[in-house]
């Protein structure tokens, strides 16, 4: 007997036809012998909503959040009635349903009083989506004769209280696991738990950050050393590329932990970036599939780079990015003023996805995300106040409009000449390259371009990943 870990996305439980093939996919495995530990996202668009409930709850729109709470409460009650007999336990479902929505009612309006919406009573009214959805995938696998039961993570994945977006206390959620989740599957039960959230040891509502059930289903594989890990979306698997910047985009059958990890970061959006973090060091097997094609294998992503030809794999970007540029002929030689920029765009709560220095040390650049750029090119003007005034530090640009492509692959590492086909390819097709950085993994390669040429550079490069394919299956 397996424990195999299964997340449903918000799509694939976003309708009633589409919570049957989950059902399909969890009866299947169930009947195969298998305990399940199934997690679920909210419904698809419900996070959007809730989010937006409560900003509507801070600005005092009582008809805006009552309206969103009668559309969600209305499409867990379709699905409900469309899927279950009529009878006791629908009826029970629907109670809960009906209850839960009330409270998340009662929640805005205490919002519209304190005419503010602060990270913690969001996050509170954003966990509604996937308690709601977790009920009714549990009564609905009820109704099918598993059995079946809700949880709510809240009393499970113990976090700090970095609200929107919290990290795990690890012992702390290992023990709530062993408390309150191990005795139910020991006990025959086929656990269905809430993605996306956690609570403070106080028990206050946390997330994980958008898209974070895939974290949350990593965590619960770990802490129940399930065997596999495998999360259903509403694509093939893993790609090459994204489609929409080039058709020809493949899906991958096998990409290693760090290369994953490199993609979710830069861009591609099969998978929360912390996904593989709770998995790596139990070396437990990830699988991506679709709940849509649930014929097709999907992709495998486990502890093996794979020896192969196909050293760039996969190219992904990001939009919506700035570079910044710190400049100056002073810097040279001087310690700590890079230290102290980075320090400074920590401080205006930025992250920074990309650095490079070129070795005169006359200038440093590196990204951030665009809404960040003016807080974090403030507060690094007032970090080196002194150095800007006496000329050391000349200037701290902002170049907008500009976005990442990162190439991925672990076999880069060690083999020469890739960076150089990159910017071969880059320069023949006349893509001006304004940075360029390589992960001391060795495992991607990231350059930033005008956004104008995001597309034709995603396409250049995929060519690359394209030839990798055809050596490795031997077609050329
Ligand atoms: N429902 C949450 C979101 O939309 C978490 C998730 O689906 O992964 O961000
Ligand atoms: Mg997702």
């Amino acid at each position: 007997m397996q424990t195999i870990t299964m997340k449903f996305g918000g799509t694939s439980v976003g309708s009633p036809e589409a919570i049957t093939n989950v059902a399909n996919i969890v009866q299947a495995e169930v009947e195969r012998g298998n305990r399940v530990v199934v997690v679920v996202s909210a419904m698809s668009k419900v996070t959007d909503a809730l989010h937006e409930s409560a900003k509507m709850a801070a600005a005092r729109n009582k008809w805006g959040y009552v309206s969103h709470a009668d559309k969600i409460r209305f499409r867990h009650d379709e699905a409900i009635n469309l899927l279950m007999r009529p009878g006791d336990a629908r009826e029970s479902v629907l109670n809960e349903v009906a209850a839960l929505v009330e409270e998340l009612v009662e929640v805005c309006q205490a919002v519209s009083v304190l005419r503010e919406a602060t990270p913690r009573i969001t996050d509170h009214i954003v966990s509604f989506g996937e308690r709601l959805s977790s009920r009714v995938i549990a009564a609905v696998l009820a109704e099918r004769g598993i059995v079946a039961q809700a949880f709510d993570a809240s009393d499970l994945i113990v976090t700090d209280n970095r609200f929107g977006s919290a990290n795990p206390l690890w012992n702390e959620t290992q023990d709530a696991i062993d408390k309150i989740l191990h005795p139910a599957l020991e006990g025959g039960i086929t656990p269905v738990v809430t993605g996306y959230i956690g609570a403070t040891d106080s028990g206050e509502f946390t997330t994980l950050g958008r898209g974070g059930s895939d974290f949350s289903a990593a965590i619960f594989a770990a802490t129940t050393d399930s065997d596999e890990l495998i999360i259903w979306t509403d694509v093939d698997g893993v790609m090459t590329t994204d489609p929409r910047l080039d058709s020809r985009a493949k899906v991958l059958r096998y990409v290693s932990y760090q290369e994953v990890g490199e993609l979710a970061y830069y861009g591609a959006k099969v998978l929360h970036p912390k996904t593989v973090q709770p998995i790596v060091d139990k070396g437990i097997p990830l699988r991506v599939r679709n709940t849509f094609n649930p014929d097709f294998p999907g992709t495998l992503i486990g502890a093996e780079s794979e020896p192969s030809s196909t050293i760039i794999k996969a190219v992904t970007s990001v939009r919506r990015v700035s570079l910044l540029t710190v400049s100056g002929r002073g810097m040279i030689g001087v310690p700590g003023i890079a230290g102290r920029t980075f320090l400074a765009a920590a401080n205006a709560g930025a992250s920074i996805m990309m650095i490079s220095q070129s070795s005169s040390e006359q200038s440093f650049c590196f990204v951030v995300m665009e809404d960040d750029a003016q807080p974090v090119k403030r507060s690094i003007e007032r970090e080196l106040d002194d150095e800007i005034a006496n000329r050391n530090v000349e200037k701290v640009e902002v170049v907008k409009d500009v976005a990442i492509v990162t190439a991925v692959g672990a076999a880069m590492r060690g083999t020469p000449g890739v960076a150089g086909r990159v910017f071969t390819v880059t320069g023949e097709n006349e893509i001006n390259v304004l940075a360029i950085a390589q992960g001391s993994s060795e495992c991607s390669i990231s350059f930033v371009v005008a956004e104008d040429d995001l597309e034709r550079a995603v396409v250049a490069v995929h060519d690359l990943a394209l030839d990798g394919i055809r050596i490795a299956e031997g077609s050329v």
